[in-house]
């Protein structure tokens, strides 16, 4: 699907909230008005998908299914601002990064491993002097900040992504914080597709999931920035792009309900 075809079709969410461009890029010769949509609410949620150009389904659930989501967090008073596509020119050519070849994905802070020396992620359980957010980075990670740093942080903030890589139909999730907030979601995740446990899910990075699908990783990434700025829950949800479409719109929306769900607890 070409951008602005995406563009034109979450027009119809319009009437739902505050429907705006936060920011735009320059790929392609050509700019692209980045979408978010804002529905106002006592507690919130931040929604964010398609970071990697080669995940189509969580832009694709929210194309299709916005409206459910906010009618589900209009009952409960919890406000969202959602961030459908991220990195417009990677999902039209079905590629990981953006058309310059930037990497949107990990740029949203840095840690310091030990005095003076920066570094992008943590391996699991390495201590660190302290953390900053980084500045630079790609177009679409700067525009995005910019717009995250006019807002207190929200209540909770779920990130919707897909694997590429791992063959079969599964889903798995990157989390921080109480596990036992996110055990619901993975139980009726399982209703519908298999859970990865137990599986390698970045090798470079020589990371597996645990037995029940949750993977917890310092990589820079907008999660790890959310929980660093004192977000209770978040989390990436990940469903395999073997999975048929139908069944990744089902699961990302028993975890954009369930996200909702959280942030009303607060
Ligand atoms: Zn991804």
């Amino acid at each position: 699907m070409d951008y602005d075809a995406y563009f034109a079709g979450m027009q119809r969410w319009a009437k739902l909230g505050e429907l705006s461009e936060y920011g735009s890029v320059q790929e392609n010769g050509r700019a692209y008005p980045l979408l978010r949509l804002i529905v106002p609410g006592k507690r919130w949620l931040t929604v964010t998908s398609g970071f990697h150009g080669e995940e189509p389904a969580g832009p694709l659930t929210l194309l299709e299914r916005l409206g459910e989501v906010v009618d589900y967090a209009r009952a409960r008073d919890v406000g969202l601002r959602v961030y459908p596509l991220i990195n417009p020119s990677g999902f039209e050519a079905g590629t990981r990064y953006n058309a310059s070849g930037e990497r949107p994905n990990n740029d949203m802070l840095r840690y310091e491993v030990a005095p003076g020396v920066w570094r992008g992620e943590l391996k699991a359980g390495e201590p660190f002097v302290g953390w900053a957010p980084f500045t630079e980075g790609p177009k679409e990670t700067r525009a995005l900040r910019a717009d995250l740093n006019r807002f207190e942080p929200p209540a909770a903030a779920l990130d919707l992504h897909q694997d590429q890589g791992m063959k079969g139909r599964y889903a798995y999730a990157y989390v921080f914080g109480d596990l036992d907030a996110y055990r619901p979601l993975m139980a009726r995740t399982a209703e519908r597709m298999a859970i990865a446990g137990r599986t390698v899910v970045d090798e470079a990075a020589g990371l597996s999931s645990d037995a029940e699908g949750f993977v917890v990783y310092h990589d820079g990434s907008v999660t790890d920035w959310f929980q660093r700025t004192g977000v209770p829950w978040t989390a990436v949800l990940e469903t395999t792009c073997e999975t048929p479409l139908e069944t990744c719109h089902e699961v990302n929306l028993v975890w954009l309900r369930g996200f909702i769900d959280l942030a009303a607890r607060r």
